[in-house]
């Protein structure tokens, strides 16, 4: 008996670009909170069981992105780092070698938001993780970090980090605007509110494109589904959910490829209206024929 077992890395082909996504990690935690924290127990236990899924815990997966566009490798986000690797996520770095590329070879390095799950991966050992990477973080997102101003109390952690990891690095960061590109055909978009500068990534290449949604939302059913819904990993709620629902029904509208952080391994797809409501749709061959 050798038991689960899954792959790690994955890639597809989207124009003149290579899209790989590589599993930093996965670990279970309750439901709710940190989920729909404005339903009652009743009801995430009926949304669980309606979709097969379990109603007191669920496996989240921390999913950061390669972007080859054949003239630069661009990194979106940089996982948890070695301080969880004994823990369950932390595995981008190693992982790289599976898909070929070596830390030295990423060219960008974009944070999309300050939370450890993304910026814990940025050192190793004492070092620049991607030693040869121009780094790039949203101007908001620095600053707000920065300086504290519209972080929660609930972040004080994540603050400290931040300063420890982030901040020293200032004179080594390019601060991008929304819709800045950060290489060619690959744009940085604002969607604030799970963070104070929280931002996105749209890649377009040869007609063809894929939105980079990061942290917009978080489970495939129970934000995707519930985008309305009380997130506690949201640092401004309210705009959370109005980010949420812009992006969700956009991506609705227009069928454009989704690449979203926490949506399960390997972390494509698309979201589709379903009735009132609406859906994540995995997706499966339409990328390779
Ligand atoms: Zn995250």
């Amino acid at each position: 008996m050798q038991g689960p077992l899954r792959g790690s890395v994955h890639r597809f082909v989207l124009g003149d670009t290579e899209i790989t996504t590589i599993l930093d990690g996965a670990f279970p935690m309750g439901i709710s909170p940190p989920f729909m924290l404005d339903k009652s127990a009743e009801d995430v236990e009926r949304i669980a069981t309606n979709v097969n899924l379990p109603t007191d815990r669920l496996e989240n997966n921390f999913v950061p992105v390669v972007v080859n566009t054949g003239d630069a490798l661009v990194l979106i986000d940089t996982g948890f780092g070695k301080s969880k690797r004994d823990g369950g996520a932390g595995h981008l770095r190693p992982l790289l070698h599976d898909a070929g590329y070596a830390p030295e070879d990423i060219d960008v390095v974009f944070i999309t938001h300050a939370h450890p799950d993304h910026i814990g991966g940025l050192w190793e050992d004492g070092d620049l993780a991607f030693p040869n990477a121009q780094l790039m973080i949203g101007r908001q997102e620095f600053d707000a970090w920065k300086s504290g101003d519209g972080i929660p109390e609930q972040r004080a952690e994540n603050r400290a980090m931040f300063l420890k990891v982030v901040a020293p690095l200032e004179d080594k960061f390019r601060f991008i605007e929304d819709g800045d590109e950060i290489a060619t055909g690959v744009t940085a978009q604002a969607a604030f509110g799970h963070s104070p500068g929280h931002m996105m990534v749209r890649v377009e290449s040869a007609g063809q494109q894929a939105l980079i949604w990061s942290d917009v939302a978080n489970h495939y059913v129970f934000s995707v589904e519930h985008p309305e819904s009380t997130v506690g990993f949201d640092d401004d709620k309210e705009m959370a959910i109005a980010t949420r629902k812009r992006v969700l029904a956009e991506t609705a509208e227009s069928g454009v490829l989704v690449v979203g952080h926490h949506m399960p391994f390997p972390s494509v797809g698309y979201v589709q209206r379903n009735g009132d409501s609406l859906r994540w749709v995995p997706a499966t061959y339409q990328l390779r024929i």
